[in-house]
This record gives structure tokens, C-alpha cells and sequence, in this order.
């Protein structure tokens, strides 16, 4: 047990203990390295992780930063996060591959922007995270000498981001699973088509046959004798930590090239992942003015900040598919970075909820006041912006909108509000031309079991 050492923080001979270590939200587990957090995902006793101090940026190494490229800006930040764990050199190169595409901040009028989050391969801000989970799980899986079987259940957007991102990576194998005939065609194509070490498994049954069999894969002995299974799920730290990279990038855009300080962020929420990350980057000391936690008819977490109660609720669907969450996985985390303090949270971050008609609207405004065509979920955040401006609140502060997805992964919602064709960009009209690849299996353990033993050691 070579990681185990390591990784006990009671262990005070000062050889290899990282600098920063990460502790679960239960807080009934033993603190670990970032290696084991990346492995892990999900602590023993069923929190988060969560590193054990917010690193923090001085002004002076935030204006250090000015004129730094967008991979630069990602490095400063994922040093101090993985602080000892991977030699810098091998760091930069993680953080350089993850986010070779450009993040563009858009700007619609003098004090509004889209921070355009949909460059990845996907075409979702999904790709940033899932790229960094890739590299670092291939990393600590190579300084082992190991091969790392990610195991991931899927009824769309994540199985896709998480099949290109781990696409080619060494020491590493994906097995997806998703529900047959229930996932859209694009989304189809995104999960059957990235070939090599990553392989769909098309389930005759239903997304929750899907999870029920990737949990039996997990605690099944004989299963854990031969792969070394880990799980890529949305709660990983390695998926959170990359997307702060945008939020400080921004408000550095904003100011080098705007002259514009303390930007609010409206982010379409559902889990709460990529909230949670902007307000590290706040807590981390980029000037963030607030937050706006946009959500559709999901509300838990938006109703939770108006009035400090959270209930949870069984999921809502509405146009904006992937914010149909009821209760989010992050909401913790958050909890945890605010130490449970309702008023504390309520003073950076305000939430409204936007309904499908309104999301049309916005669509329909937004087009024909700027020629700028958004998908369901930016538009759910543009909607909560002008809200908010409308009420008075954040009325000073420049505001950016995170754009999650593009527009062309939901050609029919948009459709529906503008009676319009847009183009479909080049590198999703390449993947929709790909051969499908995927193996049919029934919803048995059995052929999972099979499947997996089949791979090659
Ligand atoms: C996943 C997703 C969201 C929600 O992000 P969370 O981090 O879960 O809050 C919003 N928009 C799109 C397009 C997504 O794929």
C-alpha cells in the first residue's frame, strides 16, 4: 500500500506529505492527497472532498497575471491545488491539453457578456473538467503502473464530456453505459464514437438500470481483484478545480480589455459544480463582485437562498435538460465552503428560477436585440441577470453570463423560439458522421461482468 503513507496526515515525517490535502464534507473519513481524491471521488463515508484550506492569490500575483494566457491562468491556480503531487512541468502540460480550445468573453453591450464555455469537443463547459479528471487520473495512474477503469453510467452530457476527455489518454479505459434508445441522437454519437480505450455499452433498460449495474461493478470483490475501478462522477475535485480557470480568466479579461472591475457571474445551475468553483475563485481572491445562482424549475438551492430552507424535490423536466437536477450534489460543498452560514452565502450569491416560456423569450430577446443566438440553459442565466438588474440588485457591477453549452446541441428548443436553422459548427457535424460503436448488453450484472472481463489487462 505504497499511497497509503502519504496520504495520513498524522504522519508527521516530513517526506512526501503534499502541502494540500482534502478532507470529505461528512467528515468522518481520513484526510487525502489529491491523488486519492482523484481516484476516490466520492469520500468512504459519502461526503465530498474538499480541499483542506482555500488557497488564496495575493493582488500582487492576480496582477502578475495580467496578459497571461488563458493555460497560464489555469496553472497558477492548479499549483496550489496540487501542490507537490505532479512536478510542475508535468502540471502545465496537464492544464495546456485540457483546455487547448479558446474561452471567449463576449460582449453584447457596454456592461453585458457571454463567457462562451462551448469550445471543448462536446460543445458543453463539461469538456473543462472532464479534460482535467482525464489527465490527472492518467498521471497517478501511470506513477503507478497502473490501468485505471473509469466506470460511468449516463444519460448524456457527462458520459460525452467524460468519453472525450479520457479519449487516448494512457492508463486509462472508459466503459460508458447508457440506456438504449433513450439518449438523443447527438448525444448518441458524443458517447459511441470516441473509439480506442473508450468503449459504450448500449443497456436494454432504463438510465437507472444503467447506475444499478455500474454500483454492483463497484462492490463486487472479484470485480476489484482484477480492474481498478474509479468512477469520474460530477462530485470528482479534479472536475471542480479546472473550472475556476474561467471565472479568474474572465475578470482579468474584463479589466485588461474593458477597464471593467467586480464582475456579477449568472450561472445556469444544476448541480451546483460550476457555481461552487466560481465562488473558490472568489473565495481564492479574484474580485468577483456576486454571484447569481440561475436555476430553472429545479429550485431547491434557489429557493434555499431566499429563505434559508432547503427541501429538496423530485426533478422537474423542463427545456433545460441538464439543470433538471432536484437535488444537487454540490449544494455541500457549497454549504461547506460558507461554514453553513445561510446569511454568508445569501450576501455573495442570489438565486432566481426562470420557467421554459420565459427561456423561449429570452431566446427570442437576446436574438433580436443582439443577432446572438443562446442555447435553453445560457439563456436561463441571461434571463436571471436582467432580472436582477430589473430589481435593482447588482445594478453597478458588469455582468457576465456563463454560456454551458451551444446552441446547435438543442436545435429544437431553438427552433421553437426563433423558427430558425443555425449552423451546426464543423466539429459536431464531423462527429455526427462518425461510425456508431457500441456493444448491446441486457440489464443483467452478469453482462457487465462479462464485458469487463473481456478487456484486455
Ligand atoms: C451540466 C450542465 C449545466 C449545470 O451545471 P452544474 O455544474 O451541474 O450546475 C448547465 N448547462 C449545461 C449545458 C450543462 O451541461
Amino acid at each position: 500500500m505504497q499511497g497509503r503513507r502519504k496520504d495520513t496526515v498524522t504522519n508527521t515525517t516530513a517526506e512526501a506529505l503534499p502541502h494540500m490535502i482534502y478532507f470529505s464534507t461528512s467528515k468522518s473519513s481520513t484526510p487525502v492527497s489529491m491523488k486519492r481524491a482523484t481516484l476516490e471521488g466520492l469520500a468512504p463515508d459519502g461526503g465530498l472532498y474538499v480541499p483542506s484550506a482555500i488557497p488564496s492569490f495575493t493582488r500582487q500575483e492576480i496582477k502578475q497575471l495580467e496578459g497571461a494566457t488563458f493555460s497560464d491562468v489555469g496553472f497558477a491556480i492548479a499549483k496550489k491545488f496540487v501542490d507537490g503531487e505532479i512536478p510542475p512541468l508535468e502540471l502545465q502540460e496537464i492544464v495546456s491539453e485540457c483546455c487547448n480550445f479558446p474561452t471567449p468573453l463576449v460582449q453584447l453591450d457596454p456592461a453585458t457578456f457571454v463567457l462562451e464555455l462551448f469550445h471543448g469537443p462536446t460543445l458543453a463547459f463539461k469538456d473543462y473538467g472532464a479534460r482535467f479528471l482525464a489527465r490527472m487520473t492518467g498521471w497517478f495512474a501511470a506513477e503507478d503502473n497502473r490501468l485505471i477503469t473509469v466506470l460511468v453510467a449516463t444519460s448524456g452530457d457527462t458520459g460525452s464530456a467524460v468519453a472525450y476527455g479520457f479519449q487516448g489518454i494512457p492508463n486509462t479505459r472508459v466503459v460508458l453505459l447508457y440506456p438504449s434508445g433513450k439518449v438523443s441522437r447527438l448525444q448518441e454519437q458524443q458517447l459511441t464514437t470516441a473509439g480506442g480505450n473508450v468503449h459504450a455499452l448500449e443497456v436494454k433498460g432504463d438510465f437507472d438500470d444503467c447506475q444499478r449495474l455500474v454500483k454492483e461493478a463497484f462492490v463486487d470483490p472479484s470485480m476489484k481483484e482484477r480492474h481498478t475501478l474509479t468512477s469520474a462522477n460530477s462530485i470528482n475535485i479534479s472536475r471542480l478545480i479546472p473550472q475556476s480557470f474561467y471565472y479568474a480568466w474572465a475578470t482579468l479579461r474584463l479589466k485588461e480589455d474593458h477597464g471593467l472591475e467586480n464582475p456579477i457571474f449568472s450561472v445556469p445551475s444544476g448541480n451546483y459544480g460550476n457555481l461552487t468553483a466560481g465562488v473558490l475563485a472568489k473565495k481564492m481572491g479574484f474580485p468577483v463582485g456576486g454571484f447569481i445562482a440561475a436555476s430553472n424549475a429545479n429550485d431547491s438551492v434557489t429557493r434555499y437562498l431566499t429563505d434559508g430552507r432547503y427541501e429538496p424535490r423530485p426533478t422537474r423536466r423542463t427545456l433545460s435538460t441538464a439543470m433538471d437536477v432536484g437535488n444537487p450534489s454540490n449544494f455541500a460543498r457549497l454549504i461547506h465552503f460558507y461554514q453553513g452560514e445561510h446569511d454568508a452565502m445569501a450576501r455573495d450569491i442570489t438565486g432566481t428560477s426562470v420557467t421554459d416560456r420565459e427561456t423561449l423569450e429570452t431566446i427570442r430577446l437576446v436574438h433580436s436585440r443582439f443577432g446572438y443566438v443562446m442555447d435553453p440553459h445560457t439563456a436561463v442565466g441571461y434571463c436571471a441577470l436582467l432580472r436582477m438588474r430589473q430589481d435593482g440588485v447588482y445594478r453597478e457591477n458588469p455582468g457576465v453570463v456563463l454560456s454551458t453549452a451551444h446552441p446547435s446541441k438543442f436545435l429544437e428548443a431553438i427552433h421553437e423560439a426563433l423558427q430558425l436553422e443555425i449552423e451546426v459548427p464543423e466539429r459536431l457535424g464531423c462527429l455526427l458522421a462518425k461510425e456508431k460503436h457500441s456493444t448491446m448488453i441486457k440489464p443483467d450484472y452478469r453482462d457487465l461482468a462479462d464485458f469487463l472481463n473481456g478487456l484486455d489487462h
